[in-house]
């Protein structure tokens, strides 16, 4: 069998005094250009243009990576399993449309390009791929591995999902019938009842304990062993569970946290046990889910032992759509005064979140999407103005994964007229969810071989490199309810959250943000 697994292609240099390339490393000195604001008397304001210089080093050499998914026998966990290995192995496939090839469509890592600037000879824009801008992973390369509390082999489980073409599922067969998920947690009161019949690959004990947190750390330990691999990214694409409850006492603080893993408190979701684990093994976590996974002991704990952390909830149709499309139009000056958006779906997705508790995890990560555009915007919204907002979500099992969302935009134009929106969006979730744990893997991967050091902060210097916040809020694009460094600001406008993604990446080598400005096609 052959690979195909390009090597880091080195495709740029950046020729400049503030970028110093090693074998080893790109160091970049890089000014930071913000604006800060005083208010000033009468409502006013007095805006300071502010600069900050920091050193950026990235650690050039690509590590052998491996991504382990809790709910690997699931929709999502099944197929991206199948996407890489066609994608590794150049697999094309019959269809009725005719022959297929694999693709990386969907992922904005290895599929959208960036600009690198403008041609010296010709003046036109420079696009490169979004991979070539640091030497990241290719997902041909990812080792995959993870947990399911159904034993089901990955061949077996791909065609339970009925996502794939039969002629593509019959050329990953062989390989995915070796593949079995390893036994997990099951605490029956975080997920749907429905869901019961399909936990036969357990851990023992129905409650959170010291022992699953050890077991999953040596599972993670042993992974990484068998494949010999340099890091493992655990990412949480299971069920989604119900909120647990914030006790005081209980989750609010790290030490609390592992006292009430410890005690077997009835509120320590499995989620958060594997979130536990992994901050101790060091594996960056990512959770695709809902859920408050990230009680605030447990984003204590990231912060502790300087593991990163991302999530809530991949962001993968409609809300991806309803993030762009708000976004545009407050931004265009039109007054958003609704969003009815409903779903149905047939997947087992669908079926636990016919479940209310779990479906009220959903609902609150759908609900909040707009928040940063509408409080934005104080010449259309007065304080505390918001657009009336309701999402439903019911299960047909008749639609399997082929998902229906249906979106109806209703707005205030000029002059008191009005302007509906309607969206049909239909398409197989777990094809728009498998690009995104790729780029959740790729990018948090990348996220552990930066550093950085202050030149000035208010004067200071920090002496020491250091990494990026445990929190890695720079994943927000493929999050519907980003999670942020306690006290920061949550993002969720689309072409924002790609901004940050594109700009700190070029920072990183030394390059000025996309501006758009094309000032030398402007100015005659
Ligand atoms: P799925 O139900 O097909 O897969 C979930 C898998 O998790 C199942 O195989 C189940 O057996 C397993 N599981 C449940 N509890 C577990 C535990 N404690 N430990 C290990 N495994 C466990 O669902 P899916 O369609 O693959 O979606 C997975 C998750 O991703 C869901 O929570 C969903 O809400 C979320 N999500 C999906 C999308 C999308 O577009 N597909 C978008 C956003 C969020």
């Amino acid at each position: 069998t052959t690979f195909l697994s390009p090597l880091p292609r080195n495709l740029f240099t950046v020729n400049s005094p503030n970028v110093v390339y090693t074998e080893s490393e790109i160091n970049t000195k890089y000014t930071y250009r913000t604006t800060l604001v005083n208010e000033v008397a009468d409502g006013k304001f007095e805006a300071v243009p502010k600069e900050t210089v920091y050193d950026f080093k990235v650690e050039r050499k690509v590590p052998k990576t491996g991504m382990m998914l809790v709910g690997w026998g699931g929709n999502n966990g099944t197929t991206v399993t199948a996407g890489i290995i066609a994608n590794r192995r150049g697999l094309t496939w019959d269809t009725r449309e005719g022959p297929r090839a694999a693709n990386y469509y969907g992922s904005v890592v290895m599929g959208s390009t960036m600009k690198l600037g403008t041609n010296a000879k010709t003046a036109k824009d420079v696009n490169i791929p979004f991979h070539d801008v640091l030497p990241m992973v290719h997902p041909n390369d990812l080792a995959i591995g993870g947990w399911d509390i159904s034993g089901m082999n990955l061949a077996a489980a791909m065609d339970r999902a009925a996502v794939l073409e039969p002629t593509l599922k019959a050329r990953v067969k062989k390989e995915m019938v070796e593949m079995v998920p390893l036994p997990s947690i099951y605490y029956p009161d975080f997920i749907a009842a429905n869901q019961e019949d399909r936990a036969d690959n357990l851990i023992q004990g129905s409650k959170a304990s010291l022992a699953h947190v050890d077991q999953i750390r040596q599972d993670i330990r042993d992974f990484k062993a068998k494949h010999g691999l340099d890091k493992v990214i655990v990412q949480w694409t299971a069920n989604t569970e119900r909120f647990a409850e914030l006790i005081p006492g209980i989750n609010d603080t790290a030490d609390n946290l592992m006292k009430a893993i410890e005690d077997g408190h009835e509120e320590v979701a499995p989620s958060t046990v594997f979130a536990v684990a992994s901050i101790l093994e060091n594996a960056p976590f990512i959770n695709g889910s809902p859920q408050n996974t990230f009680v605030p002991g447990a984003i204590e704990l990231a912060e502790k032992h300087n593991a990163f952390i991302g999530g809530d909830d991949f962001k993968s149709g409609q809300t991806k759509m309803k993030s762009a499309l708000v976004d545009f139009l407050i931004s265009a000056g039109i007054k958003l005064t609704s969003i009815a958006s409903y779903n149905h779906l047939g997947n087992n997705d669908g079926k636990n979140l016919s479940s209310h508790k779990q479906f009220r995890s959903k609902e609150i990560s759908k609900s909040n999407v707009v928040d940063d555009m509408v409080e934005a915007n104080s010449v259309l919204y007065k304080k505390g103005e918001h657009p009336d907002h309701t999402v439903v979500i019911k299960y047909m099992p008749a639609v399997g994964d082929n998902k229906r969302a249906l979106d109806e935009y209703y707005a205030e134009i000029f002059m008191g007229g009005h302007q509906t929106i309607s969206l049909f969006n239909v398409c197989e979730d777990s094809l728009l969810a498998s690009p995104l744990i790729i780029d959740l893997v790729l990018i948090a991967e990348m996220m552990t071989r930066i550093q950085w050091k202050a030149h000035a902060i208010d004067g200071a210097t920090t002496k020491e490199f250091g990494n990026f916040h445990s929190v890695l809020s720079i994943l927000s694009y493929m999050l519907k309810a980003p999670l942020t460094p306690p006290g920061t600001p949550v993002v969720n406008a689309l072409a924002k959250q790609r901004g940050a993604l594109t700009n700190i990446f070029r920072a990183c080598v030394g390059l000025e943000p996309e501006s758009d400005m094309t000032l030398e096609h402007k100015l005659f």
